[in-house]
């Protein structure tokens, strides 16, 4: 996204970025200036090289230092949490390619350090920006992050610090380094924006853990901010108002109060555990499409993961993940949410998910083409790397195994034998990894609804996925506006095959979980309860307001409610009837008003 500048005619300086950070932040402006010094290169004699190079090392060792003292600094759990980035930073400072690269052209091309360094990042930079991973490429951001800061203590600038900020302002900065975003004082700095950055920046993703609202990518934003101007940051809608108008400032107080009271309210449900009145306990999952997302995840206090997408380890590249490169990541993943289980379903591409170098056009309807795992089963070669990296990582904490789009039985086996053999593989070449994986499948097209029974006795559990549920059995095209009018979770048809795959999977004794939007839906926690929906997995941000509604609801409330809803004969009634029902017995959150 780019960002752009829109001057309205009532005075309002409005400009648009990316919402990195949910929430609403008055205040006048603190705009931190100059990024980095420009390194000043010169050319040395021989007699100076090895004064250089210890100049070098001294400024790698107070970078050391510094970040010793953040890391030190950082008391806050939330934030805990994070240091991981600072440990990055710290290996980084003793990267071979860095340091090695350096040394040697203030050595071979007679540059001062200054200059040497500079050629070193600049070498990093062209190799990262041939990478076509958006995630990847983004982490360039923590090598300019220590080169920034080298680059500093060679030239004996001291560095910009939020400590500066004495008085509640929003800070406006070209970027924000994590550890100047860790010791972040939440009480001054009310929100930020910069000028560079995306959502998966590390800064990006400190800014949602500290609740902080931000706003980042405006590209200029420290040209047009003046220093001290009034400025609104709607870090939901990524909008960045300057010099509001009185009108303005007032409709934005008042989505604030809204907002911050909302917020409020969740967080006392945070710690609590996700258990009804009459004392039955949902397990309450995240869906992850990153690994960046796991702060938010327990910082929501997720019970593990209900859903890795990994499709999007496959976006945006010319090859598909190594079988290496995946096993970093699960572990990583796997690892930060130990002692909790993590789900990792296999490649779900096709429909509306395309990946640029897996050749899928010419399909007249993809969505019943080949897609998810009978891609898989196609692409024998990429599916065994993937089993084989799922299996590694499950060596490193819990991992599940999530087969998507199944449509019958022998699928589910041809996946097994997969399975087996890629776990023989492994022994063989004496590579560990937990040899009771749970294999679960997900229940997403009406042929699963219907042969429920058998396949549950295939695998070890089922996660329902409503988008593609509701698109196969009520024959609506997921993404297609003009018939999305039909799509309502809560049609009849819907409600019986969410019944009949939670009463197979509990005749099974497996468990039966959902991780299709419908289980983020607050409105719709008494009837799953009442269905028999073991685990519910959704965004991170849903799982407070989820968990708020289960905490006052009984169980047999619920019960009684669905014998009702399953009396009605169209979607529209049963939506009317749950809409009514949960308003009157929640009038505070379901009482259409507000954000
Ligand atoms: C689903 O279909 O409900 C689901 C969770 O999977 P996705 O949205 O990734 O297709
Ligand atoms: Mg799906």
């Amino acid at each position: 996204m780019t960002s752009s500048e829109k001057n309205n005619p009532a005075g309002d300086q409005i400009l648009i970025g990316i919402g990195a950070s949910p929430g609403i932040a008055i205040g006048p402006a603190y705009v931190l200036s100059g990024s980095c010094p420009v390194p000043v290169e010169r050319a040395i004699s021989a007699d100076e090289v090895e004064g250089e190079i210890a100049h070098f090392r001294q400024a790698l060792e107070l970078a050391r230092t510094q970040l010793r003292e953040v890391r030190a600094r950082v008391q806050d759990q939330t934030l805990a949490e994070h240091l991981y980035i600072i440990d990055t930073h710290l290996l980084i400072l003793d990267d071979e390619m860095l340091v090695g690269g350096t040394i040697t052209a203030i050595r071979e091309q007679f540059v001062n350090a200054e200059g040497g360094l500079r050629r070193t990042l600049q070498r990093f930079r062209t190799i990262f920006d041939s990478i076509e991973d958006e995630y990847l490429r983004e982490r360039r951001s923590d090598i300019d992050f220590v080169g920034n800061r080298l680059l500093r203590n060679l030239a004996g600038v001291a560095h910009h610090t939020l400590q500066q900020v004495v008085r509640p302002a929003v800070v406006v900065a070209h970027d924000l380094s994590p550890a100047d975003t860790l010791l972040i004082d939440r009480e001054l700095v009310t929100g930020f924006i910069t000028d560079v950055g995306g959502r998966t920046s590390h800064t990006a993703i400190l800014a949602r853990s500290l609740g902080i609202p931000a706003v980042v990518g405006l590209e200029s934003a420290t040209l047009l901010v003046p220093a001290d101007a009034p400025v609104i940051v709607d870090g939901s809608a990524g909008v960045v108002i300057v010099n509001p108008t009185e009108a303005t400032f007032r409709e934005y107080l008042g989505k604030k109060q809204v907002y911050d009271y909302r917020e409020r309210e969740l967080q006392a449900f945070r710690d609590l555990p996700p258990e009804t009145l009459d004392g039955h306990r949902l397990t309450l999952r995240v869906n992850l499409e990153l690994a960046d997302d796991v702060p938010q995840a327990l910082a929501n206090r997720a019970e593990g993961v209900g859903l890795y997408r990994t499709e999007f380890l496959y976006m945006n590249r010319s090859a598909p993940p190594s079988e290496g490169e995946q096993l970093a990541i699960y572990r990583e993943i796997v690892e930060r949410m130990a002692p909790q289980p993590v789900t990792i379903r296999t490649l779900d591409v096709g429909g509306d998910k395309l990946v640029s170098e897996i050749n899928l056009a010419g399909e007249a309807n993809p969505a019943l083409g080949l897609r998810a795992i009978r891609f898989s089963l196609k692409e024998v070669r990429l599916f065994r790397t993937q089993l084989r990296a799922i299996l590694r990582a499950s060596a490193h904490g819990k991992v599940r195994l999530l087969l998507p789009m199944i449509s019958g039985v022998a699928e589910v086996r041809a996946c097994r034998d997969h399975l087996e053999q890629a776990k023989a593989e492994l022994r063989q070449e004496g590579l560990p990894f937990d040899p009771a994986l749970p294999l679960g499948i997900m229940i997403e097209t009406p042929a699963a609804v219907f042969i429920a029974e058998l396949l549950a006795r295939e695998c070890d559990f089922f996660s329902v996925g409503t988008n593609d549920l509701i698109q196969y059995a009520l024959a609506i095209d997921r993404g297609n506006e003009h018939v999305a009018y039909l799509y309502n979770p809560l049609h009849p048809a819907i409600l019986r095959a969410l019944g009949q795959t939670c009463s197979a999977g509990r005749k099974a004794g497996i468990a039966v979980g959902m991780c299709g939007e419908m289980a983020a839906d607050p409105m719709c926690v008494p009837v799953l309860l009442a269905l028999g929906f073991n685990e519910l997995s959704m965004n991170a941000v849903e799982i407070p307001r989820v968990k708020r509604v289960l905490r006052q609801v009984r169980h047999a409330d619920g019960v009684r409610l669905l014998e009702r809803l399953m009396q009605l004969p169209t979607a529209r009634e049963v939506s009317e009837c749950l809409e009514t029902e949960m308003a009157r017995r929640f009038p505070e959150l379901f009482a259409r008003f507000g954000l």
